[in-house]
């Protein structure tokens, strides 16, 4: 057994605003001496500096990750990961008000919702425990002459690269952690750069759980240095990326200089679909906050509105009338609903939209602007938003916006709100709203996309497959075949006759 013992808590050193990185188990500058500012995006605050790192850095963490990855963590049995990740486990639940704060701060996701993702969080953590005592191989009967055992093996891929968006830092970083650990890959993690606190915490926190010095490796830095540099070394054996489509194709083709696997989630421009017989008063919360939460910067937004026509009209109403409900402000206080944009960067991208959606002559119902009043006019808030006499060809209802923007668009029959879903280059979510169990099962087949959610929105699980179709990427997180991802399997054959 070669477990360690939790060692006391080590925290990082902070030196005033300033924070380190963590590389090969010690906290650390970047080797140029270069920093970059995080900021909060309710207050425009400078909330920290941290290593701008860069390829130098890369360097030094991947052969961290090999290090360990050949050496001591390579002995660690299944059981022993197990430990460790129950252990990280329990250390999240402890710090959890520490974590929520630190998102909620550094990238806006109000405090209400940071705190309630501790099951979500911590279960997927539970859940690669488990995972992680039952890895196995197959016997395979063979049919070649003479006297040949076969079997398979299932190995870790080895270094993992795992580049990560700043719109829920800690539940993508522990998607990715999670799985390496339990598979006894090692990893370099680099968190986005409008959001790399959290993902330092995170740090500690292997640090307090004794993960050994190495295994979990975290570099700042921004994305064409520190990001490029990982998806490109020829030393990482596995790029894991979430993030934007257009990055991801980038990080396809960095990856070729030695074919490491790749899986990507990616963007999206999921529609939900409303028919006439469902219950509104159920679902006009639902559709709104599959886009108005986390001020619609979460990839599976619901952001294409396919409603029944014969209720579009009052269903748009009762849908702004919602929206103008919404208490907005710094997410740091408990009865904030919907928080600012990340950055002033996303806050002008999604202005974009705005006057492109009008521009384009959809009907603006509600919203449609930054909110500018009082404390609001330091952040980047932008008011929940509806457009109705959206058409599909509208910049809009194409393109993935990524704020807080909601499409409206009026459907005749089922057939065409599937084939007008399905004309979009993403896949990666859908909902589905109605009483009819035919209609239900019809349309969560038909619509080509990772997950389809009837009756409601939003719905994550551990043991469930998480993922995209076309454009929205390839590989699943969250179920067995996660742990794949994770895998290579060896075919092994023993002549013993
Ligand atoms: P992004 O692609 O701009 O950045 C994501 C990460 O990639 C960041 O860490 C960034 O520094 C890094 N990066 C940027 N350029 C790079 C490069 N050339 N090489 C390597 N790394 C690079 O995405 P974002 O703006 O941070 O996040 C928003 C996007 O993420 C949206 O498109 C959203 O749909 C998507 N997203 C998808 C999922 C999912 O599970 N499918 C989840 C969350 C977010």
């Amino acid at each position: 057994m070669t477990l360690a013992q939790a060692p006391v808590a080590l925290r990082q050193p902070i030196d005033g605003r300033h924070r380190k990185m963590f590389v090969d188990g010690a906290w650390v500058d970047a080797r140029s001496g270069r920093t970059m500012e995080t900021r909060n995006p309710a207050t425009g605050a400078v909330i920290a500096t941290v290593p701008r790192g860069d390829r130098q850095d890369v360097e030094l963490a991947v052969a961290a990750a090999r290090r360990a990855f050949d050496g001591p963590w390579s002995r660690y049995k299944p059981y022993e990961r197990q430990v460790l990740l129950l252990r990280i486990a329990d250390l999240f639940e402890k710090h959890w008000e520490e974590i929520s704060r630190s998102d909620t701060t550094d990238m806006g996701m109000p405090i209400v919702r940071t705190l309630a993702n501790r099951n979500r969080v911590i279960g997927m953590l539970r859940y690669y425990a488990g995972m992680a005592t039952s890895l196995h191989g197959e016997t395979v009967e063979n049919s070649l002459p003479g006297e040949i055992v076969s079997f398979t093996r299932k190995e870790p891929v080895g270094v993992v690269g795992a580049i990560i968006p700043w719109n829920a830092p800690t539940a993508a970083s522990i998607w990715k952690i999670g799985p390496a650990l339990a598979t006894g890959c090692t990893v370099v993690l680099k968190p986005s750069e409008e959001a790399p606190l959290t993902p330092l915490l995170i740090a500690d926190i292997m640090n307090e759980a004794g993960v050994p010095p190495g295994v979990v490796n975290i570099v700042t830095g921004t994305g064409p240095e520190a990001g490029a540099a990982l998806a490109e070394h020829m030393g990482v054996d596995k790029i894991v990326f979430t993030g934007s489509t257009a990055t991801g194709q980038s990080i396809v083709r960095a990856s070729a200089g030695n074919l490491k696997r790749v899986s990507l989630e990616l963007g999206g421009k999921s529609p939900v679909i409303v028919c006439a017989d469902a219950d509104l008063d159920r679902v006009v919360p639902v559709a709104a906050m599959s886009v108005f939460a986390n001020s619609g910067q979460i990839c599976i937004a619901g952001s294409r509105l396919f409603v029944e026509r014969s209720i579009h009209d009052e269903f748009v109403a009762r849908l702004a009338a919602y929206a103008e409900g919404l208490r907005i402000g710094d997410g740091i206080d408990p009865a904030t609903e919907i928080g600012p944009l990340v950055s002033e960067k996303q806050l002008q991208r999604v202005a974009s939209y705005l006057q492109a959606g009008t521009a384009e002559g959809a009907t603006l119902v509600t919203g449609g602007q930054r909110l500018m009043e009082g404390a609001l006019a330091a952040g980047n808030f932008v008011a929940p938003t509806v457009f109705a006499s959206v058409s599909d060809d509208m910049r809009i209802a194409r393109e993935e916006i990524f704020g807080p923007v909601i499409s409206a668009l009026p459907f005749d029959t089922l057939d065409e709100a599937v084939e007008r879903a399905n004309n979009t280059p993403y896949g990666l979510a859908a909902g589905v709203f109605t009483r009819n169990v035919a209609t239900a099962h019809q349309l969560s087949r038909k619509i080509r996309a990772g997950s389809v959610w009837v009756n409601t929105y939003h719905a994550i699980d551990p043991a469930v497959p998480f993922g995209g179709y076309k454009m929205s990427g390839y590989g699943r997180e969250g179920g067995a075949e996660h742990l794949d991802e994770y895998l290579n399997t060896k075919g092994v054959f023993i002549k013993i006759d």
